[in-house]
């Protein structure tokens, strides 16, 4: 899969030299790919960027905007716009509906993968053609390489890591919508991978590719206890994903010692292929169902993890941007074990790697990797660039033209079709590997609130907090002011949004039944990935905490003690500051929460196929 186009002398890269550490050749290999790429980033770009449009110089979107056969940067960055989602709906729409055309690829689309990114409330549907698997898989490659530098030993075991498939959908085209992980763990690249010491799972095929999410995480689990003593490492995609983990193992684990006791599996497990595979698996052992019950009928759950699994040597989960909400909980659960943060990668494109993966969360900057798109940047502290309108392009900076220490919005053009599409993500640069800017996630634009795959902005909060007041009406009460928090000290986290109360009429107020259904009304008032979240129970009830009035007035004395300026003073409408908690939560009359699941279907584009349940 890596073809560096010079030869492979063993260990002559600056990556093996500045550890120290021996190699072997595939992963010197790796190594001096990531060398080149990263040395060449300027010349590199400009060929991907020059293959992309010459590729799909005839693409009725490339066409629109006459390029005329020019596959240069500056013909390119002076006529076609920087667009966002809503921009690209229409294409995408027709794609969707079966118009197999070449409207933004040359090279057919192969299906849609659904972004946890929301538009008009729905997930977006991320175009993307067959060859992106191997782009993917090679940034995969990469991982293991750079990993085997700072931990060696990593193939004397396994890694337990819960990995799941989500429900896919066809268009009404027939084309499949499914996240990107589902594409990937259903794809050949991933089913039919060659045997690598380095990257054996305690999770068989079938429990990862089981649909039933619970089965999955079932099955998973088990075999993680099961071969408890192999286990190198522990990990999810995202630190969420692994606290949901932790806390199935919390609410099964009587099971889960029967079953190991018995050597039987649970019978709510009904999938017939992860049925056969365990039964290869699961043998009667007494004496691991006792040492699993000694440990979690404890009622302290610190250091679960090394407990259980005694040489865990780190975490793979990503804990930055929207993650970090959950590293005191991860730090707990595992004895302060290193939470190695491995990628940055989207539904849109994959875009780099963590050189140094066993750093500090609050250190870790990803390598974009030049080879995998065209990418630019948008200067985010410059309001007049953010502004420009589409007459005239706001200038971009090129991948090898940053400077460290600035921030900017990454805006990207992939050989899927989407050309300068603005992700979302603002980077900051914080260094270079040779030519290669390092990054380190700052956070998403317009994202207020997020527990686990949603992702909530301000004008979303705002609508849902408008609909459920209406339930206030009859009381004649309203909202005075509102912030919101997302609560991640228990597993689910939920949203909290305070209210401040206008009430009336003391004697006819708001009853806890009423602003109960006000929970509800917000949560049905919030995005799709919000309520799939609620309904698979990675989301807990939202809850509304009434505060005394005067509080935001309070909150506001607050700020302006410390620096804020009272004409520009604005009330957050996300908080997360403690000594603002401490003084909402003081404030607090009253609490209450939403009393039921909202409703959550799929994606209204798209039919329905086999698979039916909730998930
Ligand atoms: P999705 O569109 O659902 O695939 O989500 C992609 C988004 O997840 C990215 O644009 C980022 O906002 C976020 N993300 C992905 N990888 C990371 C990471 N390593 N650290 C922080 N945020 C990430």
């Amino acid at each position: 899969m890596i073809s560096p186009s010079s030869s492979i002398m063993a260990v002559d890269s600056t990556l093996s030299s500045a550890v120290g550490a021996s190699v072997s050749e595939k992963d010197a290999k790796a190594l001096q790919f990531i060398e080149e790429m990263t040395k060449n980033v300027d010349s590199v770009q400009e060929r991907i960027l020059g293959e992309i449009l010459s590729r799909n110089a005839d693409t009725e979107y490339l066409k629109r905007f006459q390029l005329n056969g020019a596959t240069d940067r500056d013909t390119f960055k002076s006529k076609v716009p920087v667009v966002t989602y809503e921009d690209l709906q229409p294409e995408i729409q027709r794609i969707a509906n079966g118009d197999k055309s070449p409207i933004l690829s040359s090279h057919p689309i192969s299906e849609f993968l659904t972004s946890s990114g929301t538009s008009a409330g729905e997930r977006k549907l991320m175009p993307t053609i067959h060859e992106e698997l191997n782009r993917r898989q090679l940034l995969y490659s990469l991982l293991m390489p750079v990993m085997n530098l700072y931990v060696p030993g990593l193939d004397k075991g396994k890694g337990l890591y819960f990995l799941f498939i989500k429900a896919e959908t066809k268009t009404p085209g027939g084309l499949l919508a499914r996240p990107v992980l589902t594409s990937y763990y259903k794809s050949d690249h991933f089913k039919s991978r060659p045997y690598d010491p380095f990257n054996v799972y305690t999770s068989p095929n079938e429990t990862i590719l089981c649909p039933d999410s619970i089965q999955s995480m079932y099955a998973q689990m088990l075999c993680g206890l099961i071969m408890r003593e192999e286990v190198l490492r522990v990990g999810a995609v995202f630190a969420s994903g692994l606290l949901k983990a932790i806390r199935f193992l919390q609410v099964n684990w009587k099971q889960f010692a029967h079953d190991i006791e018995t050597g039987t599996l649970n019978p709510k497990v009904t999938d017939p292929s992860v049925h056969e595979c365990m039964s290869k698996i699961l043998k009667p052992n007494p004496e691991l169902a006792a040492f699993i019950t000694k440990e979690c009928s404890e009622e302290n759950w610190e250091c679960i993890i090394t407990r259980i699994w005694p040489n865990t040597k780190y975490l793979d989960v990503i804990v930055t941007g929207a993650m970090a909400q959950y590293i005191p909980t991860l730090e707990y659960y595992s004895g302060g074990l290193p939470m190695a943060c491995t990628m940055y990668a989207s539904s849109e494109c994959y875009f780099g790697l963590n050189l140094k993966p066993m750093c500090k969360p609050s250190e870790v900057s990803y390598t974009i990797m030049p080879n995998m798109a065209y990418f630019e940047f948008l200067p985010h502290d410059d309001s007049s660039a953010q502004d420009s309108s589409r007459d005239s392009p706001p200038r971009l900076v090129d991948l090898a033209d940053l400077e460290v220490g600035k921030e900017y919005e990454l805006i990207v053009t992939t050989y899927a079709g989407l050309c300068r599409y603005r992700v979302g993500d603002i980077l900051r640069v914080t260094g270079f590997h040779n030519a290669a800017p390092q990054f380190r996630f700052i956070r998403r634009k317009n994202v207020l609130l997020s527990i686990d795959s949603d992702k909530t902005d301000e004008s979303e909060l705002q609508q849902a907090i408008e609909n459920a007041s209406v339930l206030l009406k009859e009381f004649n009460t309203s909202v005075v002011e509102y912030t919101s928090y997302a609560d991640t000290k228990q597993i689910p986290g939920h949203y909290v949004i305070y209210w401040e109360l206008f009430v009336k009429d003391a004697a006819n107020a708001p009853t806890d039944e009423v602003l109960s259904q006000c929970c509800f009304q917000m949560e049905e008032s919030l995005n799709a990935v919000y309520r799939q979240c609620r309904v698979a129970d990675s989301i807990g009830p939202l809850e509304i905490r009434v505060v005394k009035n005067g509080t935001f007035e309070e909150l506001m004395d607050y700020a302006i003690s410390r620096g804020a300026s009272i004409n520009q003073y604005k009330v957050p409408r996300c908080v997360s500051f403690t000594p603002i908690m401490e003084l909402l939560d003081s404030r607090v009359v009253s609490k209450h929460f939403s009393p039921a699941l909202p409703h959550w279907t799929q994606n209204v584009v798209v039919e329905h196929t086999w698979y039916e349940r909730k998930e």
